[in-house]
């Protein structure tokens, strides 16, 4: 079991921009948490990074209190597991998951009937004890992933690290084999940092999760807080699908907000954020599970609404996703039952009640900082 610490580490290819610059992460023991975020913001070289199959440009990184930066791969005792599960073609499913073992056999003090009992327990638990004599090419795809988890779950590593394990599974099996990995978790408590581009696998699987852009950190809370609270206009838009609208327009002195020839009249607490503010333009953004084009309990008297000309209707079976266009300005998103859109066809004119009360408000700018956020941290540091 493990506590990892990252303190300030960056990572630089060559003379590019930094593809991981300063970030600073504390993991705690047993923690399960999971890096997120579009391709190329720097999660895998941070996860490489933590494994030691990457050099660290500069900072610290600490397994257990201890700087291992200069500790090869293999004495970090951590194990990875890869999108590709990279097992041993020519090997049993029993060979490969006993095979880093074996090869350490001395230096572990283990005999071989250790090692034995272990891969039969891990098998059961995978439920891969059918298939230890076969050939990983016989396979499917689920049960080669097992067997890479397998492979790391027998080295009773302190640590495990998962790059994208489930992307070359297709859906079903990746819902199902995410939902094992969290079982799994749950038994073993093994401290793991898991990496993906998918919101919903973060969502899902993480206590905590660290939305990455840029090689930056951009937030790190448990998925509630980061969907219900995010920082700034990028993990609004990142995380939740479909995705957060954003709408930039003008505050009004009265607390209103001004879209094209439309108003709606924001809730004190972000009519405040907006006047503490003082920027001409701010973003306003609103889930699409927030829309509805027949008004509910939870927008009873706001009488926020927005009119808008449906483009496309999605039916998901229990709920619909509607497109519709305001004033020619942007396209939005409602997300809501799917009786509440009977009668609504494309190429109408429909009006969409808003839950104003549940949206948020953002910095029309570059960084899109969430400005109740920043009012709250403003507030706190005067107190
Ligand atoms: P993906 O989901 O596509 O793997 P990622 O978030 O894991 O993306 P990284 O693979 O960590 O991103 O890459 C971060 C940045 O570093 C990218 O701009 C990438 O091009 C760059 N990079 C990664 N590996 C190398 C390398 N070996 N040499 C040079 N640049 C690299």
């Amino acid at each position: 079991m493990a506590t990892v610490e990252l303190e300030n580490i960056s990572k630089v290819y060559g003379d590019g921009p930094p593809a991981v610059d300063r970030i600073s992460l504390s993991i705690r023991d047993h923690e399960f948490i999971v890096l997120v975020g579009p391709s190329g913001c720097g999660k895998t070289t941070t996860l490489r990074m933590i494994a030691g199959l990457e050099v660290i440009s500069s900072g610290k990184l600490k397994i257990n209190d201890r700087v291992v930066n200069d500790v090869a791969p293999k004495d970090r005792d951590i194990a990875m597991v890869f999108q590709n599960y990279a097992l041993y073609p020519h090997m049993s499913v029993y060979k490969n998951m006993a095979f880093s073992l074996e090869m350490r056999r001395k230096e572990l003090r283990l005999t071989r009937a250790m090692i034995d009992q272990r891969v039969k327990e891990t098998a059961r638990t995978l439920g891969l004890t059918e298939v230890l004599d076969r050939k990983p090419k016989v396979l499917s795809g689920g049960q080669r992933q097992r067997v890479a988890l397998g492979r790391a779950i027998v080295r009773n590593p302190q640590a495990f690290l998962f790059d994208e394990p489930l992307s070359n599974l297709d859906a079903k099996l990746r819902v199902e084999t995410r939902a094992e990995i969290k079982r799994l978790h749950m038994k073993l408590r093994t401290t793991t940092i898991y990496v993906t581009h998918d919101q919903e696998e973060a969502m899902t699987m993480g206590d905590r999760i660290v939305v990455m852009k840029d090689g930056v950190i951009q937030q790190c809370d448990s998925p509630l807080v980061v969907y219900e609270n995010p920082t700034n206009r990028f993990v609004a838009g990142f995380v939740g699908m479909p995705s957060m609208n954003l709408i930039a327009g003008r505050p009004g002195h009265n607390g209103e907000f001004l879209l094209g020839k439309q108003v709606l009249t924001l809730p004190e607490k972000l009519a405040q954020a907006a006047r503490a503010h003082g920027a001409p333009t701010v973003v306003l953004g609103i889930r699409p599970e927030q829309i509805s084009p027949k008004s509910e309990t939870r927008f009873a008297g706001s009488g926020n609404v927005l009119k808008g000309v449906v483009q496309v209707i999605e039916p998901l079976g229990d709920r619909v996703d509607i497109h519709f266009r305001v004033d020619e300005l942007l396209t939005m998103i409602c997300r809501t039952e799917t009786h509440r859109a009977a009668g609504i066809h494309p190429g109408d004119t429909a009006s969409f009640h808003i839950a104003i009360s549940h949206c948020h408000l953002f910095e029309d700018s570059p960084a899109g900082e969430n400005l109740m956020r920043k009012l709250h941290q403003k507030t706190a540091a005067m107190a």
